[in-house]
């Protein structure tokens, strides 16, 4: 078996991966390696979790050890599809280079320009970028690609997904002709393949055996769902993904929550913090220090579960997780696979658990022919209690108040119309919500009183305002009994 040793890296990187305690390169690692380390094109099929990163930043650390960067002209650069992979990749870096002297920046949305722009114009040898910020970058004139030796492509079936394919075609175009090419995708989409075959030059083509999807160490479960009304899916939804939580105990030490949409993402983890659990989410629409914040903190166990979208999860390293729960099917059936790969890593036992709703049973069947085996049924935790969950269901949760979701829709309700604490349409507004902050609202429970009630005035009969709700001031209130009284 090939060893580290063995490859023509660079003594300063062999001592760095010696301090990381690895001896053995992973198959991509043996595969990309050699070839990188001869100025070849690599085209790497790999996913997540196979080493791939250290396949591409070995070598480039071994090539750049030798020259010095010019102001404004990266020596290389690395496209990832969301910032934390490009944090992840920074993250490399500062491993395997630390014997050697190497200069970097970071391009990602949430790090300031301002440092990185300066860092730029002393000259990096390694820069890490999003495709737009790096365009951002580009267009304002602080950076010249031309002195581009060595260019990185990591999770190109994600940019894809993500509609970066026409910036990183641009940015192909703005790097010397002459440049090495390291490209890896998990898979081979055609318009990749058209990428590949534009972009790389006689590429050695590494393909990695794919993630066990079925692997015999993570059992798997899906949950037929049908909620007792349209209206109160959501917190239907919600209330059986608890009851789903619970029915693992102990055994769920921690878990990931995959969300379809951002919206959900938020309603989810909010739902989730309000009965009581230790969640928090994750998504792009977050500021970058929120992100990293959660990330450190699942990472570091103190934060047990995370509620994340599949942009947002995808690439990360996090450490194996005991449960993945897909609180939808996703709608690309390779996600379905991405997201269970989370758990059950290095041999150890996991558990993917999917609810799936009507509309969602399209989605299931492509994963199930995806992953050739049917995904065993799992009977509702919440079914015996059938009766109660719809008569209960609509009181569960933050985002509905405690009073059955009114029927209009969120679009005929202007939320004026009602106090700002109780939207009672609030678990479809929410569920239908385009942004977050539209989703933002129900931080409370319904039934909060209003303000002049709870300081207990005793003269408001209980009842609020309507459309002023909390936010009533209490002489108003006073001035309408003292004269009714007086
Ligand atoms: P990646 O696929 O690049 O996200 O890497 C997944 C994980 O594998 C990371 O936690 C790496 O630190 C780890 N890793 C990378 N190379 C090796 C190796 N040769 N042996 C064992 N683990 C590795």
């Amino acid at each position: 078996m090939t060893k580290f040793s063995d490859l023509d890296l660079n003594p300063k990187v062999l001592k760095a991966i010696d301090e990381a305690g690895y001896e053995t390169p992973t198959p991509i690692q043996a595969g990309a390696i050699p070839p990188a380390l001869q100025g070849r094109d690599v085209l790497g099929i790999a996913q997540t979790g196979t080493g791939k990163t250290a396949s591409f930043t070995l070598p480039m650390i071994t090539a750049l050890a030798r020259g010095r960067a010019r102001a404004r002209m990266p020596r290389s650069l690395v496209l990832c599809p969301t910032r934390e992979l490009a944090a992840q990749v920074a993250e490399n870096f500062d491993t395997y280079a630390k014997h050697v002297k190497l200069t970097k920046a970071l391009l990602i949305g949430g790090v300031s320009f301002k440092e990185q722009d300066a860092l730029i114009d002393r000259g990096v040898d390694v820069l890490i970028a999003t495709p737009g910020r790096l365009l951002d970058h580009f267009e304002r004139g602080k950076l010249l690609l031309t002195g581009v030796q060595i260019m990185v492509v990591d999770e190109a079936d994600r940019m894809l997904d993500m509609g970066f394919i026409p910036d990183i075609e641009r940015i192909f175009s703005l790097t010397p002709f002459t440049r090495q090419t390291l490209f890896f995708s998990a898979t081979m989409a055609p318009e990749i393949e058209r990428i590949t075959n534009t972009f790389l030059s006689n590429p050695e083509r590494i393909e990695v055996a794919r993630q066990a999807t079925t692997g015999e160490n993570i059992a798997q479960g899906v949950v037929l769902f049908k909620a007792s009304r349209r209206d109160r899916e959501g917190s239907e939804k919600r209330k059986l993904l608890r009851a789903l939580i619970e029915e693992e105990g102990d055994k769920c030490t921690n878990a990931i929550i995959f969300c379809n949409r951002k919206t959900d993402v938020d309603i989810v983890a909010k739902s989730l913090k309000k009965y009581g659990y230790d969640a928090a989410p994750i998504h792009g629409d977050l500021d970058q220090s929120q992100r990293t914040r959660t990330l450190d903190g699942f990472r570091d166990g103190s934060l047990r579960i995370l509620v994340a979208s599949d942009v947002a999860a995808r690439g990360l390293d996090v450490p194996s997780v005991s449960h993945v729960f897909n609180y939808d099917v996703p709608g690309h059936a390779e996600d379905y696979v991405h997201r269970i790969g989370r758990t059950g890593r290095a041999g150890r036992d996991g558990t993917a658990l999917t609810i799936c709703t009507p509309r969602d049973e399209k989605a299931l069947d492509a994963v199930e022919r995806l992953v050739q085996k049917e995904i065993p049924r799992r009977d509702n935790p919440l079914k015996s209690a059938a009766d109660d969950v719809a008569a209960k269901s609509d009181a569960d949760d933050d985002a509905s108040g405690d009073k059955p979701a009114r029927k209009k829709s969120a679009r005929d309700k202007p939320a004026r119309e009602k106090p700002a604490r109780e939207k009672p349409a609030k678990s479809k507004a929410a569920d239908d919500a385009e942004t977050p902050q539209q989703a933002d609202s129900p931080e409370k429970p319904a039934r909060s009183k209003p303000r002049h009630d709870r300081q207990g005035d005793g003269k408001g009969g209980g009842k609020g305002v309507v459309g002023m709700g909390d936010h009533l001031p209490s002489f108003i209130a006073l001035s309408f009994d003292e004269r009714r009284t007086g």
